[in-house]
């Protein structure tokens, strides 16, 4: 019985991460699933995001200090403000520049850069 309940709720889970267009965090995915079944917990949903195997396992990053995930191999970058704290969020497309410095298949980046941002430059 305990198995054909997990399934269920493994399906669940599966339907909702696929709504999902880009980032998103275990909690988001909670939050959604709770919706369509109360018992599914925050536990069941990580061991899900852990467990999902091959291609379809989704590619994670650490963004304030949270994990979050993407079933796009995205790149994540951030630029921290070393005078304000102050992060956003940037965009590279190419990293052909790193190919030569890494031995091994690249299959996403996460970039932090620290720095001291305009407004802060202007003052
Ligand atoms: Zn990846
Ligand atoms: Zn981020
Ligand atoms: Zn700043």
């Amino acid at each position: 019985m305990a198995q054909v309940r997990q399934t269920k709720q493994r399906s669940i889970i599966e339907e909702e991460v696929r709504k999902f267009k880009t980032f998103f965090t275990a909690e988001e995915v909670h939050e959604k699933v709770r919706e369509r079944d109360p018992r599914i917990g925050t536990a069941t949903v990580y061991r899900y995001l852990k467990d999902v195997e091959g291609e379809d396992k989704p590619h994670y990053y650490y963004c304030d200090r949270k994990k979050i995930y993407s079933f796009k191999s995205d790149n994540h970058c951030h630029f921290y403000c070393t005078v304000c704290g102050k992060t956003s969020h940037f965009h590279i497309e190419k990293i052909d520049f790193l190919k030569n410095s890494i031995k091994g298949g690249i299959c996403h980046f996460q970039i932090d850069v620290y720095g001291v941002c305009d407004d802060c430059q202007g003052k």
